[in-house]
C-alpha cells in the first residue's frame, strides 16, 4: 500500500490545477449564466494534454491510468463540475471504443482522437428509459453490411458539438440486454438529428441534448459490440467511469469546503469570527472527513481498475457514497454562508446546483444500491459463520477457559429460531425461550 502520488502524478495534478484555476474558474460564472458550453475549453484541455488520458500508447495516446484521470478530474471539477462533465464526457464516449474488440475501429479512430480535439459522446439513455439500460428501444436493423439506426437518445452530454458518439441500440427490444449492440457513429452521418440544448438546474455550461436517428446507416466496421455484447460493454464502461464521478464529487466538495473555511474565518457574529463557534469547527471537521473519505474510495476504485481487478462494486460504492457525501458537504457549506450562500454572488449555490446531478447520471444512487446489495447478499464471502452455526462455549473455570481454550468435550446446541444456547449431551425437548420443539436445535460444538 502506498498513499503517495508519484512524481508524474504530482506534475499532472499541477498541470490540471493550473488549467482549472487559470482557464476555467474565471469564466465558469459567465457560462453558467448564459447556459452555454465553452467548447474552446474542451479543445484547450486537449491541447494541454489533460483530456483523453487513457488512450493507449500504441494508438499514440498517453496510456495513463484511471488513477491519473481521477487526479485530473478532481481539479477540473473543483473549478467547475460542469466542465468536469464535458471534458470527461469525452472519455466516457471513448471507453466503449477503447474496450471494444474491433481492432480496426480502434486503429482508425483512436489516433484521430489523440491528434485532434474531437468530441465524443456516449448514448444509452432514451426519453422513455435511463436506469433500465436493458430496456433500450432505439433500433439497429441489419441491412446488407450496414446497420440502420432508428430511435431517439436523450440527455446526451456534448451531443450538440459531438463529432462521434458511442451509441447503444437494440436489434430487438424483446431480447432485452441480449439484443443490445454498440456503434461508433459519425455525427455527420445522414439521419443524425440533434435536439436543442436542454435547460437544466445546474451543469449549464455542459451541453445536453437529444439525438434522433432517422434511417441512419452505420457501416459494419463501426460496430463496437455486436448484439448481446453491447450491454456488457456498457456495464464495463460504467465500471471505469463511475469512479470518476467520485472525482467530480471530491472536486466540488473540496471547493465548497475551502470557500467555507475562508468565509468562516472572516465573517463575524456575536462579536467573534464564525470559526470560533464550536458548531462551525465541527462542521468543518465533518466536511474535511467526507472529502478525505470520498477521495480514498475513489482512488481505490481507480486503483482496482488500473491493477486488472474488476472495479464494478467499488465503482458503485464510490458513486453513491461520494456523490451523496458531496451533497452534504456543499449543503453544510451553504448553511455556514447562510444568506450569502444563497446568492449568485458567491459560488456555493452554483456548486450545489451542479453537483445535484451526480446522484443521477451514470446510474442513479438507487441503481448503485441495487448493484452493491446484490453483490453483498449473493456473492460476498463472509468471514463469520452463519448465525445458526455460531459456537459460544462456556466453562466453570475461567482461568482454564482463557489459558487453554475451551473444553472440547463440551456439547453446545443452538436454537435456530431464537438463538438460545443449550449445554449438554442432548438438546432439550423444547426450547425454554421460544418453545420450539427439540428439532429447532442444531449442534454447534464440537464441530462436525
Ligand atoms: C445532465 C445530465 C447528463 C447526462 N448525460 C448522459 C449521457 O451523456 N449519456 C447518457 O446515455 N445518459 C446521460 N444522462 C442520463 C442519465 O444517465 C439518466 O438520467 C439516469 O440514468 C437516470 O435515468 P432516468 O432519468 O430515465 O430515470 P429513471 O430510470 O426513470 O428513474 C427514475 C427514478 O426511479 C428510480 N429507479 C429506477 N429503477 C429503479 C429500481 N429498479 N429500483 C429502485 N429505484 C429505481 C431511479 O433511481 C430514479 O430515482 C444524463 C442525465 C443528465 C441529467
Amino acid at each position: 500500500m502506498d498513499f503517495k502520488l508519484t512524481d508524474s502524478q504530482l506534475k499532472l495534478q499541477a498541470k490540471a490545477r493550473d488549467f482549472a484555476l487559470k482557464e476555467i474558474l474565471p469564466v465558469t460564472h459567465y457560462f453558467d449564466e448564459h447556459d452555454q458550453m465553452p467548447v474552446f475549453l474542451i479543445k484547450k484541455a486537449h491541447a494541454v494534454g489533460i483530456s483523453n488520458l487513457s488512450i493507449p500508447k500504441k494508438y499514440g495516446g498517453q496510456g495513463l491510468g484511471l488513477m491519473d484521470e481521477a487526479i485530473v478530474v478532481e481539479e477540473i471539477a473543483a473549478a467547475d463540475p460542469a466542465m468536469g462533465t464535458s471534458i470527461f464526457g469525452n472519455t466516457l464516449g471513448e471507453e466503449p471504443l477503447m474496450m471494444s474488440e474491433n481492432e480496426a475501429a480502434k486503429q482508425k479512430y483512436l489516433p484521430i482522437l489523440v491528434k485532434q480535439p474531437k468530441i465524443v459522446s456516449f448514448a444509452t439513455s432514451e426519453p422513455m428509459m435511463g436506469s433500465d439500460v436493458a430496456g433500450i428501444r432505439c433500433l439497429a436493423k441489419k441491412d446488407g453490411n450496414d446497420y440502420v439506426l432508428n430511435g431517439t437518445k436523450y440527455w446526451i452530454t456534448n451531443a450538440g458539438y459531438a463529432d462521434y458518439c458511442s451509441v447503444f441500440a437494440t436489434v430487438d427490444p424483446e431480447l432485452k440486454h441480449k439484443g443490445i449492440a454498440c456503434f461508433f457513429v459519425d455525427m455527420k452521418s445522414k439521419g443524425v438529428i440533434v435536439g436543442e440544448h436542454i435547460p437544466k438546474l445546474g451543469q449549464r455550461p455542459s451541453n445536453t441534448t437529444a439525438i434522433k436517428f432517422k434511417d441512419c446507416r452505420v457501416p459494419a466496421e463501426n460496430v463496437l459490440a455486436p448484439e448481446g455484447k453491447g450491454f456488457p460493454l456498457a456495464m464495463k464502461t460504467f465500471g471505469r467511469t463511475r469512479p470518476i464521478i467520485g472525482s467530480f464529487a471530491v472536486g466540488a466538495a473540496r471547493s465548497a469546503m475551502e470557500f467555507a473555511i475562508d468565509y468562516v474565518k472572516k465573517r463575524r457574529a456575536f462579536g467573534q469570527p464564525l470559526s470560533d463557534f464550536q458548531n462551525t469547527q465541527f462542521r468543518i471537521a465533518e466536511m474535511y472527513q467526507k472529502v478525505e473519505t470520498m477521495r480514498l474510495l475513489t482512488y481505490k476504485a481507480a486503483w482496482e481498475a488500473d491493477n486488472g481487478m474488476d472495479p464494478t462494486i467499488t465503482a458503485s460504492l464510490t458513486k453513491f457514497y461520494a456523490t451523496e457525501a458531496a451533497f452534504e458537504v456543499v449543503n453544510q457549506a451553504l448553511q455556514l454562508f447562510a444568506g450569502y450562500g444563497y446568492t449568485k454572488f458567491y459560488p456555493i449555490e452554483k456548486i450545489l446546483r451542479d453537483l445535484r446531478v451526480l446522484t443521477i447520471y451514470e446510474g442513479t444512487s438507487e441503481v448503485q444500491r441495487i448493484v452493491v446489495s446484490r453483490y453483498a447478499l449473493n456473492e460476498y464471502k463472509p468471514v463469520m459463520p452463519a448465525l445458526e452455526d455460531l459456537p459460544s462455549l462456556t466453562g466453570d473455570d475461567l482461568e482454564k477457559v482463557t489459558m487453554n481454550g475451551l473444553d472440547p468435550k463440551q456439547t453446545v446446541w443452538r436454537c435456530r429460531i431464537c438463538g438460545a444456547l443449550f449445554y449438554g449431551p442432548e438438546p432439550p425437548e423444547e426450547c425454554p425461550y421460544c418453545r420450539f420443539p427439540k428439532s429447532a436445535f442444531k449442534k454447534v460444538w464440537p464441530k462436525a
